[in-house]
Order: structure tokens, then sequence, then C-alpha cells
């Protein structure tokens, strides 16, 4: 299998049919062998039904019904774990994405890339309240990742087999995978590439996705850096705190001993009791932070590594 095109779907009746045609028309046009992974994220109109019809007259068309919505990042994770393509990709329901697309990501992957991302230059949504959140939100990924993309959010993405197979999404880190997929060394790339307006079916997202985008870089960033070595960030921190308190403490005893002043109701005393404290309680936590990687790693076999390939001769 070549390809597997992976479309997380929620309550998209009137987009499901015109979605499969424009889809087939791409897919026989690249000439390889494909699969679809449509994943019904626990729609609540006739969205399935359709789907189910579709699926009888084209075995190359799978469905996976949820139970109920689990959300588009757990529908993205259970078409990753059902795929079985060499290139996955993944694209929005709505017909916002255009699936004619489909052949510029793959060129990119043939030159090599690992991670193809669509960019939606002339994206066709409200300003005010996406597209500008959206600015801001793809630069402050980029920042702080250190994976500069002009357009995290856009759903058509192209991934070599081993990212998807190498990433674990929860909450609503999907949009984050070309920066975590970049821990084990991934190669980048964009494509500007068509987007239309929602014709039919509303969005499922409002403004308040911006704040949970931010809750979730902040987890992304940790994971990312110090996931392996908590006593790192917490211990450095806590001994920061500690050795300043120590400083102060030492300081306000000579005060008091030498010099024989009162220091009872002197601020610093406060601060030096804080911060002797503030450093224990970090060192702990760090201390804590290892104990829970190491059960996280070794329960999960999780690698600490990613490899490319070895050399080596066996006999
Ligand atoms: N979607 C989903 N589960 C959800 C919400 C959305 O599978 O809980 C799907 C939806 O059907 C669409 C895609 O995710 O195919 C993107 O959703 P939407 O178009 O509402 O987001 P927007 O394009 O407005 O950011
Ligand atoms: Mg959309």
């Amino acid at each position: 299998m070549d390809l597997s095109i992976v479309i997380p779907l929620y309550n998209e009746e009137e987009n499901v049919e015109q979605l499969y045609t424009q889809l087939k028309a791409a897919l026989e046009g690249v000439g390889r062998e494909y699969e679809i992974i449509i994943v019904d994220d626990g729609s609540t109109d006739g969205s399935f039904d359709v789907l189910k019809r579709l699926h009888e007259g084209d075995e190359r068309l799978k469905v996976i019904r949820f139970r109920r919505n689990f959300g588009q990042t757990a529908a993205f994770a259970a078409g990753f774990d059902r795929s079985q393509g060499q290139v996955v990709i993944t694209l929005d329901a709505d017909l916002q994405n255009d699936p004619a697309d489909i052949p510029l990501l793959l060129e990119k992957i043939e030159e090599g890339y690992d991670v193809v991302s669509g960019w939606r230059l002339h994206r066709q949504d409200p300003f005010l309240t996406r597209r500008l959140p959206s600015i801001i939100a793809n630069w402050l990924i980029s920042q702080v990742t250190g994976v500069h993309l002009h357009d995290y959010g856009c759903s058509l993405k192209a991934y070599r087999r081993e990212v998807v197979k190498n990433v674990q999404l929860y909450g609503e880190l999907h949009r984050f995978i070309p920066a975590i997929a970049n821990w084990m060394g991934v190669s980048v790339a964009e494509v500007p590439v068509s987007h239309h307006r929602r014709r039919f079916g509303k969005s499922k997202y409002g403004l308040s996705r911006t704040a949970r985008v931010l809750l979730d870089l902040l987890t992304v960033r940790f994971l990312l850096s110090y996931s392996t070595r908590p006593i790192h960030i917490f211990g450095g921190l806590g001994l920061i705190s500690f050795v300043a308190g120590i400083g102060l403490g030492g300081y306000l005893s000579f005060v008091k001993f030498a010099l024989g002043q009162k220091i009872g109701d002197r601020p610093l005393l406060l601060l030096a009791i804080l911060l002797m404290v503030l450093g224990v309680q970090l060192i702990s936590m760090g201390l804590l932070g290892e104990l829970v990687v190491r059960t996280y790693y070794e329960t999960l076999d999780k690698p600490i590594y990613a490899v490319r390939e070895v050399l080596e001769i066996r006999d």
C-alpha cells in the first residue's frame, strides 16, 4: 500500500458524497495503490449512512465509526492506527481542503521530506475570529517549538509512515504533529494549497480553541525539551532558589549574631525562608518527575531515541 488518506468527519452529511467524488478523481490521477480511511467521529446526522453506502461500492474506502464524539485528534489517531500506506495524508471532510492538492504534497514527499504541510495562502475564513488568532498562534508555535510553519492549523498534510507511527496523540495535539515529530529529527516542507469557503454544515470550533491551543503548546514544549530530564529543569530552578535563600539567611544570621541587630521584622527574612522552602519543593518535584518519567518510558516501552537506519554486519 502506497497511500493512506485519513479524514476525520463529524456531521458533514451534505459534504460526504462530493468529498468522495473529488478524492477519487484526485487519487486515480496519482496512479498509486491507496486506501481512504474516513473516521466518523460520532456524527448525529446522516453522515454514516452515506459513508456506509459508499463503502459498499468501494472496498478501498474504509470507515471507522466512533461510539460518540471524541474530537478531531482522536479521529486522526484512530485513522493512523489502522492506516497501512507508506505515506499518510490527512485532510478535512468539509471540502475546505482540496483533494486536487494531494499530488503537490506527494511531490514534496518524493523529494525526500518526511512531513509536508499545506499552507492556506488564501484562507477563506473570517479574519477577526479565525485568521488573526491563527497568525499569532502560528508565529508563537514556530518560536516555541523551533519548527517554523505558516499554517499549523491546516489539516492537509502528508507524513511518512515512520512519523505517524512515532507520535502519540492526546487532547488536541494533532496540529502539533510536525513539531512533535521534530524530536525524532524530521525534515519538514511547506506547500501552498487552495482553501475554500465552507458551503455546507457548520464549523465545529470557535475562539475558545485558541486558549486550548496555547495550553497545548506549553505541554508540547515541555514534552519536547524536558520530558526525559525533569530534574534538570525543576532541579535547576530549585537549586538557584535554595542557594539564594541560604545566602540571604547567612547574611541575616551575620546581622543578628555579629552586629547584634534584630531581624524579626525584616521582610528579607520572609524572602529567605520562602526561597529555601521553594528550592526544596522544586528539587523534590524534579525527583518525582524522574520517577514518573521512568514509569512512562518503561511501561510504554517508548524509546528515548529514533533510528534512521543501522549499518552492521550480522552473522
Ligand atoms: N471534526 C471532527 N470531530 C470534531 C470536530 C471536527 O472529526 O469534534 C472534523 C470536521 O468534520 C472536519 C474537520 O474535523 O472534517 C475540521 O473541522 P471544522 O471544519 O469544523 O474546523 P475549521 O475548518 O472550522 O477549523
Ligand atoms: Mg473546516
